[in-house]
């Protein structure tokens, strides 16, 4: 099932999510529809709280792509991490062009750190430590910053996000349009 995306202004984006456990219900459903969610978006990532879910879990996946060929090569990289925690940052400082499927039609460039270390527990609650780097590693911390209430324009310098401001407003105020299912603080 395709679950409505809430945009920039809604207040369960600014809530510091909360851990679950094992006993959370319909987990499993959850998961699935949140990457059913996500990929009908076009998107690469979704954590809880973008689907109005104020819990510490996020989806990701995407797939590789050939400049040579032009296409898309084999299956899709996913991950579902449950209360994901980053122990380490490394590697250099990049700059990657992101968007936000709760912040439509912005792609803005941001500086977050190459590779990180995330401990999570995937969908079947086993515990797991893993070192991600480039994509990866940058959805990992696109979506945790979700987690803790923060969006990736809050990255951003002043003058950039004043220069957007206009931009801002529109989605706060529900006038941007999307290909996929949102709502809207102030509109349904
Ligand atoms: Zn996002």
């Amino acid at each position: 099932m395709i679950l409505p995306i809430i945009g920039l202004g809604h207040p369960t984006l600014r809530k510091t999510a909360q851990p679950i456990d094992a006993d959370y219900p319909d987990l499993q459903q959850l998961i699935d529809n949140m990457f059913e969610t996500m990929y009908a978006a076009d998107g690469v990532g979704l954590a809880a709280p973008q689907v109005d879910l104020p819990i510490r879990l996020v989806v990701m996946g995407y797939r590789e792509y050939d400049e040579k060929k032009k296409e898309y090569v084999g299956d899709p990289i996913e991950r579902t991490m449950i209360n994901p925690e980053i122990v380490e940052a490394k590697g250099e400082m990049q700059y990657y062009n992101e968007g936000c499927l709760s912040v439509p039609n912005i792609h803005e460039d941001v500086l977050r750190p190459e590779t990180v270390v995330v401990k999570y527990f995937d969908r079947n609650f086993q515990p797991q430590t893993e070192e991600m780097t480039a994509l990866l590693a940058r959805i990992a911390q696109h979506e945790i910053d979700h987690l803790d209430g923060k969006v990736f324009v809050d990255r951003l310098s002043p003058l950039k996000r004043t220069l957007l401001k206009r931009k801002l407003n529109d989605i706060v105020t529900g006038k941007t349009r999307t290909h996929y299912r949102m709502k809207f603080a102030t509109k349904k």
